[in-house]
C-alpha cells in the first residue's frame, strides 16, 4: 500500500460539513482503521506523499513508480494499492501505466467523501481495491483505477463527476469490472497490448501545457505558453478538437518551430479523429483520439523525454491503445 493523500486521507472534522482538507490522515492511522474492519490482507504500507493530488507532481510520481516497480519485483508482494486523490488520479494511472510492465496488480484507489464524512466512500472503495488487487485476473491488465464499486483500466478512467461517489467514467471502454468487499466480477479478458512497459522511466518530464478553447479567444496565449518554453501543446479543442483559426494559425506555428500540437476534446466523450474539420496533415498536428487532454499531456510528455517529437511518430503512439 502506497499512500500519497487525497481525500481517501481527508478530513474535515465534522460528518456534515462541505469543507475539509484532503492528505490529512497519516498511513499508520488509515491502517488502524483498515484493520479494525478485519480485512483479509497483509499490508505492507509506505508513505509516499499527504497531500490533495492537485499538488501531485514529478517527485511524487517518480517515488511511486520506483517504488511500484521494487514491490514488482518482490516475490512477497501479491499486489500494489496506492492510495491518491480523485482529481488527478487518471493523470497517475496512465503514467505509472505506460511505464510499468502490466505484470502484478497495480490498483489505484481514491474517495470522494472525507473520511470523517457522513456515508465516507473511502474504506469501501479500499475494501474493494483488496479485492481486487488480490485477485490473480487483475493481472496482466495495466494500472487499474477502483472507485465507486467499479474498476477501470487507466487508459480509459476519467474523473466525470465533482462530487458524487460514482464519480469515474471509462471511456471510450467503459468499466473492466463490477467489485464490492465480497465479489468481483470482470467482463473480459485482459486487454492491455502490451505486456512490457511501453516508455522507459524519464529522467524528468518537459513542460506541456493543456489550452483549453474558448469562442472569440485569440492566439495570444499559444505566444504566451511558447514564450515561458513549452516544449508541447495539447489543445482541449471544442467539439472535434476546434479552434479558432487565428489559434490554430499560431499553433501550426508552433508547430514548425518544433513544439508538438495534439489537439483533443473538451468534451467530456471526446473522439478527435485526424483530418475531420482541422486539416492536421498541412498543418503538421497529431489528434488525441480517445484521450481527454490530461491524459494526452501525460502521453506527450512522455513522447518527448523519449526524444520523440515527429507528428507522425506521436500520432502512431496516440494510434496505439
Ligand atoms: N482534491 C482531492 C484530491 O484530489 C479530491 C479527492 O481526492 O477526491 O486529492
Amino acid at each position: 500500500m502506497l499512500a500519497t493523500g487525497g481525500t481517501i486521507a481527508g478530513s474535515g472534522g465534522s460528518a456534515f460539513g462541505s469543507g475539509y482538507q484532503p492528505g490529512q490522515i497519516a498511513v499508520g492511522d488509515m491502517l488502524a482503521e483498515i484493520r479494525s474492519l478485519g480485512i483479509e490482507a497483509e499490508l505492507d504500507a509506505v508513505e509516499v506523499a499527504q497531500i490533495g493530488s492537485q499538488d501531485i507532481g514529478w517527485a511524487e510520481w517518480n517515488r511511486l513508480h520506483s517504488e511500484v516497480a521494487r514491490a514488482q519485483a518482490d516475490d512477497e508482494i501479491c499486489g500494489v494499492i496506492i492510495t491518491h486523490g480523485t482529481d488527478t488520479a487518471e493523470e497517475t494511472a496512465l503514467l505509472l501505466d505506460l511505464t510499468l510492465d502490466a505484470g502484478k496488480p497495480v490498483v489505484l484507489v481514491g474517495a470522494m467523501r472525507p473520511a470523517d464524512a457522513v456515508g465516507s466512500d473511502g474504506m469501501r472503495n479500499f475494501a474493494n481495491a483488496v479485492r481486487v488487487a488480490s485477485d490473480p485476473d487483475a493481472a496482466n491488465r495495466g494500472v487499474l483505477v477502483v472507485m465507486g464499486d467499479t474498476v477501470f483500466a487507466a487508459r480509459d478512467v476519467r474523473k466525470a463527476a465533482t462530487s458524487s461517489v460514482d464519480a469515474f467514467k471509462g471511456y471510450p471502454r467503459g468499466p473492466l469490472a463490477r467489485v464490492t468487499p465480497s465479489s468481483l466480477d470482470w467482463f473480459g479478458p485482459a486487454a492491455r497490448a502490451e505486456a512490457k512497459a511501453r516508455f522507459d522511466w524519464p529522467d524528468a518530464l518537459p513542460r506541456v501545457a493543456i489550452l483549453i478553447a474558448g469562442a472569440g479567444m485569440d492566439e495570444q496565449p499559444v505566444d504566451a505558453l511558447l514564450g515561458i518554453g513549452c516544449r508541447g501543446i495539447v489543445l482541449a479543442g471544442m467539439g472535434q478538437g476546434n479552434a479558432p483559426q487565428s489559434v490554430l494559425d499560431a499553433l501550426q506555428r508552433a508547430v514548425a518551430s518544433g513544439v508538438p500540437v495534439v489537439r483533443s476534446s473538451r468534451v467530456d466523450e471526446g473522439l478527435v479523429d485526424r483530418n475531420v474539420e482541422v486539416d492536421d496533415d498541412a498543418r503538421g498536428f497529431v489528434a488525441a483520439r480517445a484521450l481527454g487532454p490530461a491524459k494526452a499531456r501525460i502521453l506527450l510528455q512522455l513522447l518527448i523525454a523519449s526524444g520523440i517529437s515527429d507528428p507522425a511518430a506521436i500520432q502512431a503512439a496516440f494510434d496505439a491503445r
